[in-house]
């Protein structure tokens, strides 16, 4: 059995990870955390979360259960999720992080956790987009640097704070990377008035928000006269939970490092 402890769980996506943790025999769902502020603090998750009753009280505080997990799963925001790995650094716990928008200097702070406890990181946690992510890959190597010009499209409910998706740009770097190119010179993510003819080796990223839309991301090879658009479209936030919590079982065999799904799917190497 693996313990784990949900944190945000009263948000879009911590409800959901609570559900995953109820559908997998091999998991406990031993804890799950919420806003210190918030009036939810000693209810049920289950309850709170409509899985019916669960036994687990919700705790405003990461520390206070810290002794009652092994894995912690975090979709939360960058800066609580920074709070989040010192405790788990400090007291040998493991954690599945979920969260995307950190900044250079965040992404920064939390490599530097990569030596101080085993942590899995990625900003999609369903095996489609991962799987796609190696398609990609393959296909960035085929036409990338022969006339096929790269975009990416990606579409979002109307909640989501964060643009592109960090889906978005794990695409953008799979199929910047085997080209050598790098995203932060040739990214380009906003296109408005008279910007001139597009430049060859652009990687362009639109956004959508509105409504209730999972996720979707198209990476769109267009050449002249054929185009190739390879898409993934998420119909159920429930693919990243049951992701998430398939990295927590893995997790529990692993040393000290940052890993991602790559590494979780075994699709590496
Ligand atoms: P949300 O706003 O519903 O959830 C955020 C949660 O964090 C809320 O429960 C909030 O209460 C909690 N929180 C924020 N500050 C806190 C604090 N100081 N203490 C305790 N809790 C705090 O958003 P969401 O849609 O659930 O998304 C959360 C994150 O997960 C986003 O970054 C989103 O992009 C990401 N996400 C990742 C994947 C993936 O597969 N990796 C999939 C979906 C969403």
């Amino acid at each position: 059995m693996t313990r784990i402890a949900v944190v945000g769980a009263a948000g879009r996506m911590g409800r959901i990870l609570i559900e995953a943790t109820q559908r997998d025999e091999q998991a406990e769902l031993s804890a799950a955390v919420v806003r210190p502020e918030s009036s939810l603090i000693g209810a049920d998750v289950g309850e709170v979360t409509g899985q019916g009753r669960l036994g687990v009280a919700l705790s405003g505080s990461v520390e206070e259960v810290i002794g009652q997990f092994d894995v912690l799963i975090d979709f939360t925001t960058p800066a609580l999720t920074l709070e989040n790995l010192a405790l788990c650094a400090a007291y040998g716990r493991r954690m599945v992080i979920g969260t995307t928008g950190f900044s250079d200097e965040q992404l920064a702070e939390l490599e530097g956790y990569a030596d101080r406890l085993p942590f899995v990181f990625a900003a999609n946690m369903s095996t489609g987009i991962n799987l796609t992510t190696n398609l990609l890959t393959t296909a960035a190597r085929a036409l990338g640097d022969a006339g096929f010009d790269i975009e990416i499209i990606e579409a979002h409910h109307r909640h989501k704070v964060d643009a592109p998706s960090g889906t978005a740009l794990m695409l953008g770097e799979a199929v910047a990377e085997p080209l050598g190119r790098d995203l932060k010179q040739e990214g380009v993510f906003e296109r408005h008035g008279q910007i001139g003819a597009r430049r060859e080796r652009e990687i362009g990223f639109s956004t959508i928000r509105g409504g209730d839309i999972v996720g979707e991301h198209t990476v769109l090879f267009a050449g002249d006269g054929e185009r190739i658009e390879i898409t993934h479209k998420a119909s159920s936030r429930l693919t990243f939970g049951n992701g998430a919590v398939r990295a927590a079982h893995w997790l529990m065999e692993q040393g000290p490092g940052r890993y991602d799904m790559q590494d979780v799917l075994g699709l590496k190497g």
